[in-house]
């Protein structure tokens, strides 16, 4: 957690500040007119930078020397490979050999969101795969990352006419890494140079297990991804492994995700949070659909005045844990009763195999909110789409149908108006 924290934190607040740095040492490197490698260039850098950083007071961590601003830059990179590796899960030498403008904004998913896809290519030595085109589904931030690598690889991308992100000078040179630089001096980061950088990240963040330094490696992002993901709901996998890029699904099952005591305490807090903040949310909602969303309406208490925040963190916090753990998907919450589980689930849980979204659209444990009402939405369109379809069964539509009115349902219990919202959409 710590390590994704400060990584995020790097590519979403600092990376400006010592992208910015970079560029006024280039500025004043490019115009200094002295022997090669004489030192007073440098010391006119260093006067640069904290000018600029006068300038501009109230960064949190400036760059006021070369020095840092080579640290920093090597930082940057370390934040960027963790983003992408922790929170996308590519391999290291699909990270390594991205290129400029392969973050795409794809149309609508199901719930009628756009989604952002990284595009690149798989590496395993595997004859017929290796080389394939991939796309892996990217969050907002791995986004950022791409854009941060790109402005970080600009200058030596225009210099080569290449455009990988992670084109490199030779290691050993310092801030000359981005002065007098000949392109045939770059080339794409090893994959041990990119271990080098992760283990003075971690160091840097003060990173440790049982009282020893985290050396952290470049495998490690891709394999918590994949556990992460799987171990919070295993009907995932093959959608996993089409993520990761595995040929079976058993690769993603048995490689990556098998048992891990720390990683699963980890998910498992993370769940409660989610369900306090979940709670929170039903508890504050002025509407609620699903059975339980009306349960919920009729019985809960009321919060008012100046504490309500922390009386409704604090009841949240008590449901939560008496047991009342939710489960969270795209389309609503399941206040999960074994008794009442219209997915046949058992004393651990609901059952993967039989949950879906009409399954659970008719279950008592069901309770949908406003934010799940853009999937709602889209499945009323779709419904409305395949409907027009005059070449569809009697027996397609009449289930069309069914499921557009359970739609339906739903949208008017949180108080929209159905009608009108499809129509004019
Ligand atoms: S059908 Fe859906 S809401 Fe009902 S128990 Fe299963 S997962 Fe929960």
């Amino acid at each position: 957690m710590v390590l994704l924290q400060a990584a995020v934190k790097i590519v979403t607040h600092d990376a400006a500040h010592v992208l910015q740095a970079r560029e006024t040492y280039r500025r004043v490197m490019a115009s200094a007119a002295a022997p090669p490698h004489s030192s007073a260039p440098v010391g006119r850098a260093t006067r640069a930078l904290r000018r600029a950083h006068e300038s501009t007071p109230g960064i949190e961590r400036p760059v006021t020397s070369v020095s840092e601003l080579v640290r920093r830059i090597d930082m940057l990179y370390a934040a960027c490979f963790v983003v992408l590796s922790y929170m996308v899960g590519p391999r290291v030498s699909e990270i390594l050999h991205l290129q400029a403008g392969c973050a795409r904004r794809l149309d609508g998913n199901a719930a009628g969101a756009p989604v952002s896809v990284i595009v690149g290519s798989i590496f395993k030595r595997q004859p017929g795969y290796d080389g394939r085109p991939h796309e892996w589904v990217a969050p907002p931030v791995a986004v950022q990352a791409i854009s941060v690598l790109e402005a970080l690889s600009e200058p030596h991308r225009g210099l080569t006419g290449r455009l990988d992100l992670w084109l490199r000078r030779r290691r050993g040179n310092g801030a000359w890494e981005w002065h007098e630089v000949r392109p045939e001096l770059l080339e794409i980061a090893s994959a041990a140079r990119v271990s080098h950088l992760l283990r003075r990240f971690g160091a840097a963040l003060g990173l440790s297990h049982l009282d020893k330094p985290w050396r952290l490696t470049t495998h490690q992002g891709r394999k918590t991804f994949a556990r992460f993901a799987a171990l919070r709901d295993r009907s995932c996998l093959f959608a996993l492994a089409q993520h990761l890029g595995h040929r079976e699904r058993a690769q993603t099952d048995h490689g990556y995700v098998g048992s891990d005591y720390r990683l699963n305490q980890e998910i498992d807090a993370e769940i409660l949070n989610q369900s306090v903040a979940a709670w929170e949310h039903m508890l504050a909602a002025p509407g609620l659909g699903g059975c339980a969303g009306a349960e919920i309406v009729a019985k809960r208490p009321r919060f008012r005045g100046s504490r309500m925040k922390q009386d409704l963190r604090s009841y949240a916090r008590l449901l939560v844990d008496a047991g009342l753990v939710l489960g969270v998907c795209d389309w609503g919450y399941c206040v999960y009763r074994e008794e009442h589980s219209a997915c046949l689930g058992n004393a651990t849980g609901p059952n993967p195999a039989r949950r879906e979204p009409s399954t659970c659209a008719r279950c008592q444990n069901f309770v949908v909110s406003a934010q799940h009402r853009p999937y709602w939405l889209e499945q009323v369109r779709r419904s409305e789409r395949l409907l027009n379809e005059p070449a569809l069964p009697l027996q397609t539509l009449r289930i069309v149908r069914a499921r557009m009115n359970e739609a339906r349902g739903l949208l008017r219990a949180l108080g929209s108006d159905t009608g009108e919202e499809t129509d004019h959409a």
